[in-house]
């Protein structure tokens, strides 16, 4: 790996590898780092060493990446895998790890492109050995097959979780049932985004798909479903909710549960970028423009990691932050630009026509996201309760950043990646705010980073 690059592009999920194949075609020096084994990001997690059988069973979609994957290999940008950036400056200084020594790039140009992560969203017993989130479980299929041997159930909203049911269903796995969580009242939320959502009809009738295809099998789907429980001693052993006015209880060893996903926000925040908080998506996200430029020069964000806006937009997205780059360093004129960026643009906007339809429709409830009970722990890292963090703001500490300081919620090995959003929402609602003020501010190094590997840096001076 050279010390510098014209363009690192941080994540090679459809993003990252649409923008550096560009790039590199165009004549820049460009290196795609990425934290996985091989190159696919989350969707196409596995591309090139998954068994052709395993791959039929995830469907069509996953099977597009293929075309993704070849053309970076086939390019001459120099590709990364196993490689963790810990840090992003605004002065496009990078931090990383990779074989256990921690090095230091610098760029003219960082692209973000390190996606999304399952929104975290705390209930009793979710920290329970035998719950797990949807993505992760679905990370075991793609990579390595794994699957649950006995019965398991599903729980939450979000399209990933009816797509890992119907996965899971044509692998044969048993599903006792899956819990919706996602209110009745959505659906008149979401009926006036239908007409446009119409004009992208193939997500809505491959939803459908996947749901005629789940009751032909005879799986459970239980709608409407309220205050989710995850319950055991040292194990889960049972899960219970409310369904249509009453309290039920299933037996199982295994819970997956997914509210959807939100931007990997901590190098955009950790390298200062401005941050909104998006009330449609229910989260922060990066301030960007229609090229990706953050509010600081020389970091464009694409894909997840810039908004959710799903596997097809994120590959468009890339491309255009990346002929954006070609353009700010005088490697294409402006027409070129024109030119190059007309089909992404295009497509772009015949894929975001689903987005407020899906936004509506898979609105997580204020009430699972803003009041869980006083003894749910919201940081798995530090064990603080929601109880600690409402106590914290009624002590007068009423910013997430100073609950935080307070109750150490966040300064655990995940840096606040599993509890920041649940924070800010919590915060919020003990302040009467109707959204979140604040988030964490970010701060390196975001993932853990031994001081051994630190002190590689400086081998001169090491004895
Ligand atoms: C667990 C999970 C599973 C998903 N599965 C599906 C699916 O099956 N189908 C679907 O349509 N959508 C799925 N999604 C949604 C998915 O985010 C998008 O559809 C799509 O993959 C977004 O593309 P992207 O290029 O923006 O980001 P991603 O595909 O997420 O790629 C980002 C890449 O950056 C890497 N990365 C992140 N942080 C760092 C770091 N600090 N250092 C180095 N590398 C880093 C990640 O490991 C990843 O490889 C999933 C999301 C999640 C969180």
């Amino acid at each position: 790996m050279k010390s510098h690059y014209s363009l690192v592009v941080i994540g090679a999920g459809p993003a990252g590898l649409s923008a550096a194949v560009v790039a590199a075609q165009h004549g820049l020096d460009v290196v795609l780092l990425d934290d996985q084994k091989a190159p696919g990001g989350q969707i196409y997690r596995a591309m090139e060493s998954i068994p052709a059988e395993r791959a039929k069973l995830l469907g069509a979609e996953y099977l597009r990446g293929r075309q993704l994957v070849s053309a970076l290999r086939e390019s001459n940008v120099d590709y990364f895998a196993d490689c963790q950036v810990w840090s992003l400056n605004n002065k496009l200084e990078i931090g990383l790890t990779q074989n256990n020594k921690a090095l230091m790039l610098t760029a003219d140009r960082v692209l973000l492109a390190n996606g999304a992560l399952e929104r975290p969203v705390p209930f009793p017993g979710w920290t329970l050995p035998g719950v797990m989130n949807a993505g992760a479980a679905q990370i075991l299929f793609k990579s390595h097959g794994i699957i649950p041997e006995d019965g398991v159930v599903l729980a939450g909203s979000g399209p990933l979780l009816l797509l890992l049911a119907w996965q899971y269903q044509h692998a044969g796995v048993n599903i006792k049932s899956i819990l919706d969580l996602t209110p009745m009242h959505n659906h008149l939320r979401a009926l006036p985004h239908l007409p446009r959502a119409l004009l992208a009809g193939h997500y809505l009738s491959k939803g459908m798909a996947y749901k005629k295809d789940l009751k032909m099998a005879g799986i459970s789907t239980l709608h409407n479903v309220s205050n989710l429980q995850a319950n055991g001693k040292n194990l889960l052993e049972s899960v219970s909710f409310q369904h249509k006015g009453r309290t039920e209880t299933l037996e199982t060893e295994l819970l997956l549960i997914h509210f959807g996903v939100i931007p990997h926000s901590q190098l955009s925040q950790a390298a200062g970028c401005n941050h909104q908080w998006d009330n449609s998506q229910q989260c922060w996200k990066p301030q960007v423009d229609k090229w990706g430029n953050s509010s600081i020069d020389g970091i464009p964000i694409a894909g997840d990691s810039a908004g959710i806006g799903g596997a097809r937009t994120a590959e468009h997205a890339g491309r255009l932050a990346a002929i954006q780059v070609l353009f700010q360093l005088n490697k294409i004129s402006q027409l070129e630009r024109k030119k190059l960026a007309h089909n992404d643009r295009k497509w772009m906007r015949e894929e975001r026509h689903i987005r407020p339809f899906l936004e509506a429709f898979f609105h997580i409830p204020g009430k699972l996201l803003r009041e869980p009970d006083d003894h749910t722990i919201v940081c798995r890292c530090e064990e603080v309760t929601a109880g600690d963090i409402r106590q914290a703001v009624a002590d007068g500490h009423q910013d997430s950043n100073q609950v935080k300081f307070l109750t150490r919620c966040g300064m655990g090995p995940c840096q606040g990646r599993q509890c920041a959003e649940a924070v800010s929402h919590i915060v919020a609602a003990a302040n009467k705010d109707n959204y979140p003020r604040a988030i964490y501010r970010g701060r390196p190094p975001v993932t853990p980073l031994t001081l051994g590997q630190l002190a590689t840096l400086y081998p001169e001076e090491q004895e």
